[in-house]
């Protein structure tokens, strides 16, 4: 009798009960069909391939990219008396010969292995003389070629599609839009009907979002909220994590920098010290990501903005995997938006590509710039619905509005009359009649625009900019200098002029912590 899920549950892991989704796609693989699982990262993903793959006859198939990971998951089964077992290139041959013996004898619960070892010679043929209760594979976005996660060879897992097409099949992953969703689904051929969608929610991240002012006072203030514990980084360059990590070391944190360009050997130095550290801050890229697997960060901040709201998303569900209260702060500007244009538009991808970049793009100024909560447009992105948050900085803080009317109209035509090239600076510059010499080398000290929005700071004109760039009305240009131009909804607005409500900045704490310093 092959002992009951639950049964597994309570003597391998020592829960007492199944957590959110858990049970439900357990019970559906235990009886055979594939499941698509997205959680969020912490959910629980790793129980709904290990428990089917006990409580099922033969050994199942764990794909995963990262072999430390592997290494760790392997590990825990095996002292909580699981057999479990990992294929991969490190493996010295006398032990890869071993492990081949318990997998050809039926010995083994769990077997993982990385993708590109699955792939390698022979391995698929040998596996198919084995007797497999299912096949999981973890990191299931890695195969998007739209995601940042891409990676080559998982594309070529739909061979196990083929060569099992019997055997129940697991795509899980913790990221996904809807379409890389139907991507993986299509992929791996799961049906609709065996996806398993988990509440998004982490009601204990507070999110914030800022205007990037002066980005090192801003994330001081921040940090000092955080004196003595763990958290990340995020920055767009492999300079800037080496650069704000040293200026954070003297500032007296225990601040370390990670991006792909370290060694090796560095990167798990500093990966293992963030790991086991009291109050490490890791200054990181992207690079630093998959696998972290430390419960008490309690901050995630971006001093770039991200890549996408699902990387977004990602990037600071690794805060708070242990419940407790953490924050999540992003800063951002106009020239991360040209910045992110320019990724864009430079990248040598198909039209259709770009155009769905793009709208990820537009999404994730949209969540930036919303009056609204945050959370609520954060989880809308995935297909959740909730009620004001009450723990982020809009909630706590709501905007102000303003009719904005007249002042886009002012900023379209201001951009209009310049010529619908130049950056947002120059066109506050412009608006503010600033007196430069730039402004009058080009003669715009003369245009009728010139001067004719001094009822507004700089401030508060970078904002409405920032909001006519998320609204669409403004486009970024395509050349990467950021210049501005009126887009065609931007046109329809001039002739329409429909009323514009468009949101003051929040003032900034660094602002009144200086102000209170000085
Ligand atoms: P994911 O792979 O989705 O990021 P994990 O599978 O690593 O998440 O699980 C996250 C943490 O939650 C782990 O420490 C795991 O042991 C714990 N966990 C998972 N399921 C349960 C449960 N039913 N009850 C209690 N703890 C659980
Ligand atoms: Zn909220």
């Amino acid at each position: 009798m092959p002992a009951t899920a639950l049964n597994i549950l309570k003597t391998v892991y020592g829960y007492d009960a199944f957590r959110g989704l858990q049970e439900r796609i357990v019970e559906h693989v235990i009886a055979g069909n594939n499941a698509f699982v997205l959680m969020p990262t912490g959910g629980g993903k790793s129980l709904c391939y290990q428990i089917p793959a006990m409580a099922r006859p033969g050994m199942g198939l764990i794909v995963s990219p990262l072999l430390a990971l592997m290494a760790d998951q392997v590990a825990a089964l095996r002292q909580a008396g699981v057999r479990a077992g990992a294929l991969n290139s490190d493996l010295p041959p006398e032990e890869r010969r071993a492990l081949w013996d318990d997998i050809s004898a039926g010995n083994l619960d769990l077997l993982y292995v990385a993708p590109e070892t699955l792939l390698s010679n022979g391995v698929l043929e040998r596996l198919g003389r084995a007797k497999l209760s299912l096949i999981a594979i973890d990191e299931a976005h890695c195969l998007s070629q739209w995601g940042h996660d891409f990676r080559p060879s998982y594309r070529q897992l739909d061979v196990l599609v083929r060569q099992f097409p019997d055997i129940p099949r697991m795509a899980l992953t913790a990221t996904a839009d809807a379409p890389t969703r139907a991507e993986i689904l299509a992929h791996l051929q799961i049906a609709e009907s065996d996806a398993f969608i988990a509440g998004f929610d982490r009601p204990n991240i507070r999110y914030a979002i800022a205007e990037k002012d002066t980005p090192r006072a801003q994330l001081k203030d921040f940090l000092k909220r955080h004196q003595g514990e763990a958290g990340i980084v995020y920055c767009l360059s492999k300079r800037k994590t080496e650069e704000t990590a040293a200026w954070l070391r003297g500032e007296g944190y225990d601040a370390l920098p990670y991006h792909a360009g370290l060694d090796k050997a560095e990167r798990a130095a500093n990966q293992q010290r963030f790991q086991h550290g009291e109050a490490v801050v890791m200054v990181a890229t992207i690079a630093f990501g998959m696998g972290i697997d430390k419960p008490d960060v309690r901050f995630v901040a971006h001093i770039d903005l991200p890549a996408s709201v699902e990387a977004y998303y990602q990037e600071t569900g690794r805060a708070g995997r242990d419940g407790l209260p953490a924050e999540a702060l992003m800063l951002y500007g106009a020239e991360d938006i040209a910045l992110r244009s320019r990724f864009i538009e430079e990248s040598n991808t198909p039209d259709e590509r770009k155009r769905t970049e793009r709208s990820k793009l537009d999404a994730l100024l949209g969540l930036a710039e919303t009056a609204g909560c945050r959370r609520q447009v954060l989880l809308a992105y995935f297909g959740d619905e909730i009620a004001p948050c009450g723990n982020c900085d809009t909630c706590a803080e709501p905007p102000t509005l303003f009719d904005g009317t007249i002042s886009a109209q002012k900023a379209l035509s201001c951009i209009y009359r310049t010529g619908e090239r130049f950056g947002q600076a120059y066109i506050v510059d412009v608006l503010l009649g600033a007196e430069n010499e730039r402004i009058a080398r080009f003669g715009h000290d003369q245009i009728s625009t010139f001067g004719i929005g001094t009822e507004h700071d700089k401030t508060l004109w970078r904002a409405i900019l920032r909001q006519l760039i998320a609204l669409r009305l403004v486009d970024v240009d395509h050349a990467g200098h950021g210049g501005l131009s009126i887009s065609d909804a931007g046109r329809d607005f001039l002739r329409e002029k429909p009323t514009l409500m468009l949101r003051v900045p929040a003032p900034r704490r660094s602002r009144r912590g200086k102000a209170a310093k000085s």
